[in-house]
């Protein structure tokens, strides 16, 4: 295993613009924070994901590679921030920024129960509905909405005959 896998990239210039402008703003507010993560290889994801699986420890991601925000430069994680203390700066922050996910929120539907659990990751902020921004997964969603459009205009152009 490289070393390379198992440290964070903490450059803000690999994250998208937004997410730079974002990044000032909790500077502002949260001045104690420090950026720990921006953006992650799909090989880094890889091993996040075998910990507590195929590797001894914790889970800390249920994405694999190429489906964490991290992979493409659209989240970000912050250290050196007491959330309990520094919730309601982060809420007020995040009010004027509507934009941006909180990992706090964040939850996941349990395997087994499925059933909604939370899976807060209080470090974590991302741009919301970042598939949207990934071409390879954005294709997923739109080829449906591109049918459902075509077979739309295809009824109307029928009742007009
Ligand atoms: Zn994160």
């Amino acid at each position: 295993m490289s070393l390379e896998v198992t440290q964070a990239n903490n450059s803000i210039e690999l994250v998208t613009s937004r997410l730079q402008s974002f990044w000032k703003d909790l500077k502002k507010a949260i001045p104690e924070a420090e950026l720990f993560e921006t953006k992650r290889s799909n090989e880094r994801q890889t091993y996040l994901y075998s910990l507590g699986r195929t590797r001894s420890g914790e889970i800390v991601t249920y994405a694999t590679a190429g489906n964490s925000p991290h992979n493409h430069g659209l989240a970000f994680d912050i250290r050196n921030v007491n959330f309990t203390n520094r919730e309601k700066d982060i809420r007020e922050l995040l009010s004027k920024n509507s934009d941006i996910a909180w990992g706090m929120d964040f939850w996941r539907i349990d395997t087994k129960t499925k059933k909604k659990v939370k899976f807060p990751d209080s470090a974590h902020f991302q741009i919301k509905g970042w598939r949207r921004f990934v071409p390879g997964l954005n294709g997923k969603i739109i080829f449906p909405i591109v049918a459902v459009i075509g077979i739309s205009i295809y009824s109307l152009r029928g009742k007009r005959k």
